[in-house]
């Protein structure tokens, strides 16, 4: 059994549904395959702004959903299924709910999520329907009865169990080469429909990926997967044929979302794995994430990088060697729920800086100040320094710890080009050196540390 997963810009019009269509047909002449698809590209926002403009009684939402249900008949039209009536009963569906929602101007998330669910549900009848009228036999599965979930609308967490229960029941039970499936809903256990979370398609192939015991799990998107640089900033970037699971966790943590953790864990655990490949370049090799890639002479795969990243500095005489400081400053902004994401501090303790996301800033100031208030009060610290403007870089490679100067050559490479360094970190993983530089100086400093490296 393989998954393949296509993501909402594979199946955005006609032409990319061929595509998409042409790659299936390879992938059953291999082997037995679960198709997991989104909603076209833009729908599922759609769909929210047209279940906002009804609860607020905006006849706004007509047009808007006419817009919505002409583009899907567009491409019915065009890969020759005119008057297809699983999709006419789906748009009437659709319509019915959107009028109620206007009449009682009310949109609860369990509402919404129905709403939200009509994207996949056109999707993949498209798909269904157009790989019969080619003469490719396949079973529909309605998610919906395979995914179990909590009664969490818009974020609902997967019953493992009893989804597992059911996805092997399924596949016995209608035993069949290929089947479609919609990705990012599910339901509850009174038959509520419920969704993953925005991007929940690929959380759901993964799923799929794990209860059918699936060989590996394909995601086609329209990138050629994961690259050694944001192509749009370093334009010598190229892919990354091979990369381990953690690497690629690394390396989607800062930058482009390839992969979202919580996404691909349920394969990571159970060693299954991914390959990433351009629905538009099929030929390309892609990526292929697994638990130990083959060894390549470079330890080092790939660069990312994140904006918006604000420095909070705490400095003071009276913090040295008294033990108790740090938690305190973490304590403060895990109670505010602010995430670290990048920490250093001196060994003489008496500075210490953490990396935040900017939008936190006027909170963690506040959270930490207040903590601190009798250290300030005393001028045993310093209220905190805040300063924004900052950009992430890091240098991503398992192993790094076996490769000796591979921070002096990246710190060079930024000397020469005179960017100033603000905070490094490295994690004692060690498959990860960040830097912190300023947000003007991200695209100097990515281009100079790939051309050091890669
Ligand atoms: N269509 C859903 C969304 O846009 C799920 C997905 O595309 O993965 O969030
Ligand atoms: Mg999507």
């Amino acid at each position: 059994m393989q998954i393949l997963k296509f993501g909402g810009s594979s199946v955005a019009s006609a032409t990319n549904i061929e595509q998409a269509c042409t790659i299936i047909k390879n992938a059953i002449k291999v082997d037995k395959t679960i198709v997991v698809a989104s909603a076209i590209g833009g729908c599922t926002n759609q769909l929210i702004e047209i279940g906002n403009l009804s609860a607020n009684r905006n006849k706004g939402y007509v047009d808007l959903l006419d817009q919505l249900i002409s583009r899907h008949e567009e491409v019915v039209a065009l890969l020759g299924l005119s008057e297809l009536n699983p999709l006419q009963t789906l748009m009437q569906e659709l319509s019915e709910v959107c009028q109620g929602v206007f009449l009682l101007q009310e949109l609860s998330l369990r509402t919404l999520d129905l709403i939200m669910s009509y994207g996949e549900l056109l999707s993949t009848t498209i798909l269904s329907h157009y790989l019969l009228h080619l003469g490719v036999p396949n079973v529909w599965i309605d998610s919906r009865q395979v995914v179990r979930t909590d009664h969490q609308y818009g974020n609902a967490i997967v019953d493992l169990e009893v989804t597992n229960r059911q996805i092997a029941k399924k596949l016995i039970d209608s035993p069949s080469r290929l089947y479609i499936i919609p990705g990012f809903i599910a339901s509850n256990d009174l038959g509520i429909t419920t969704t993953l979370g925005r991007g929940g398609s690929d959380y759901t192939a993964s799923l799929l990926a794990v209860c059918a015991k699936a060989r590996v799990l394909e995601i086609w998107s329209d990138v050629s997967g994961m690259m050694t640089a944001d192509p749009r900033v370093v334009p010598q970037a190229r892919p990354i044929p091979h990369i381990s699971y953690k690497e690629a966790l690394e390396l989607s943590h800062f930058g482009a979302r390839v992969v979202y953790p919580p996404t691909i864990q349920p394969v990571v655990s159970h060693n299954i794995p991914i390959k990433i490949k351009n629905t538009f370049a099929p030929n390309d090799p892609g990526t292929l994430i697994e638990r130990n890639p083959p060894e390549s002479n470079s330890k080092l795969r790939g660069l990312s990088s994140s904006g918006h990243i604000a420095l909070l500095s705490m400095e003071g005489s009276g913090m040295v060697g008294i033990p108790g400081y740090s938690a305190r400053l973490f304590g403060a902004l895990a109670s505010e729920k602010i995430n670290i994401i990048l920490i250093t501090q001196a060994s003489s303790v008496h500075t210490m800086c953490v990396a935040i996301d900017e939008e936190s800033t006027a909170r963690a100031k506040k959270a930490i100040d207040d903590t601190f208030a009798y250290e300030i009060s005393l001028q045993k610290v310093e209220p905190l320094r805040v300063e924004t403007g900052f950009s992430i870089i890091s240098l991503v490679g398992d192993d790094l710890q076996q490769q000796s100067g591979t921070g002096g050559r990246m710190f060079e490479a930024l000397g020469r080009r005179g960017i100033n360094i603000r905070a490094i970190a490295q994690g004692s993983s060690e498959k990860n050196i960040s830097t912190v530089v300023n947000t003007t100086d991200e695209g100097d400093a990515l281009r100079a540390i790939h051309e050091a490296f890669f």
